[in-house]
């Protein structure tokens, strides 16, 4: 086996650097998120950047069914909490601030809510999910002076490192505004973690290989992957009803996983390595309603190749892309 020692003392026999382990090591406990849905709005729907939104976006596909938007965020963490005691007997919790930008309102509404979050019993952290184009110099002020009592996390999202493919999926900002909001997060030393989406239509495996030299040149913490779904009343949704692209198949989507950790710095701690949705809102593909069906083919996939994250770091660029095939747009 080449898989080399000391990395697999470090995550446990983990083949990859998992933020689950990160998690225990820290707090010496389990620790499980919470997912928040509270009153946010996103500059990419009201109007301020753009409307209608990302057009895979229906933020109902990030928060479990039973939590109830417009309640506070004490209750939402107390119907999490009790959920996860009942499950895992778990009593520690990161409050993720999850659903639409929530970052996106003035200082005093933020500081009030993630104090609220930090105030519940065995609240350990905060995840703050926003865009790059939401992070003013005050609001930055406010998560690094919690950073300096808390255990937090920024997440921010790219998606694609591709314009042309940003510019398709109605983002609303480019790699330029990502690129520059990481640096003024990483010289406050903020961790900050990036939301990627892997398999959009006409991205080619070494364009999306590509994006691990990126994250690796811009030392980003942590890492979360997400394979393209098509979830319903959107308008991704509409447009895959209308034969405009196909999707990967599972198969396809492993082993791009694969090819990607491979090339990503083992230092960059992997949040996520597949989506998670619900069937009631999925429309396609069926093989991602299965998360732990994925997470095992691509540990199986890992161990098959005798491989794991950082395997060709740091020469990544000088490996020759594989031909893994990826979702196309059709003619
Ligand atoms: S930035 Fe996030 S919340 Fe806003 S439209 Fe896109 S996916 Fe939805």
């Amino acid at each position: 086996m080449n898989f080399p020692v000391t990395l697999h003392k470090r995550w446990h026999g983990r083949r990859y650097n998992s933020y689950n382990r990160l998690l225990k090591d820290t707090f010496a406990a389990r620790v499980y998120k919470i997912g928040l849905r509270l009153d946010f709005t996103c500059p990419n729907r009201d109007g301020t950047v753009a409307v209608g939104g990302c057009i895979y976006c229906n933020n109902s596909s990030h928060t479990p069914q039973n939590y109830q938007p417009r309640t506070s965020v004490t209750e939402q963490l107390e119907r999490g909490a009790a959920a996860i005691q009942r499950r895992h007997r778990a009593d520690k919790f990161i409050a993720y601030f999850q659903s639409y930008t929530n970052t996106y309102g003035s200082v005093s509404k933020l500081e009030k809510l993630y104090r609220e979050a930090l105030d519940f019993r065995g609240v350990v952290g905060l995840s703050v999910a926003t865009r790059p184009d939401c992070l003013p110099e005050d609001t930055l002020d406010l998560l690094t002076d919690l950073s300096h009592h808390t255990y937090l996390w920024l997440e921010l999202g790219l998606e694609s490192m591709q314009d042309r493919t940003l510019r398709w999926v109605n983002r609303g900002h480019g790699l330029k505004e990502f690129v520059e909001t990481v640096g003024r997060c990483k010289k406050r030393g903020l961790r900050v973690c990036t939301h990627l989406i892997l398999g959009f239509p006409g991205e080619s495996s070494a364009e999306i290989l590509a994006t691990t030299s990126l994250l690796n040149r811009l030392e980003i913490d942590g890492l979360k992957l997400h394979n393209l779904h098509v979830i319903k009343n959107t308008v991704l949704e509409k447009l895959y009803a209308a034969g405009g692209f196909t999707l990967s198949s599972q198969k396809e989507y492993v082993a791009l996983v694969v090819d990607f950790l491979e090339r990503l710095a083992p230092e960059i701690v992997v949040h996520r390595l597949t989506g998670e949705t619900y069937r009631a809102i999925t429309v396609a593909p069926e093989w991602s309603i299965n998360k732990i069906g994925v997470h095992n083919a691509i540990y199986k996939e890992l161990e098959e190749r005798d491989s794991w994250q950082g395997r060709f770091y740091p020469n990544e660029t000088e490996v020759p892309s594989p031909n893994t095939p990826v979702a196309r747009e059709e003619d």
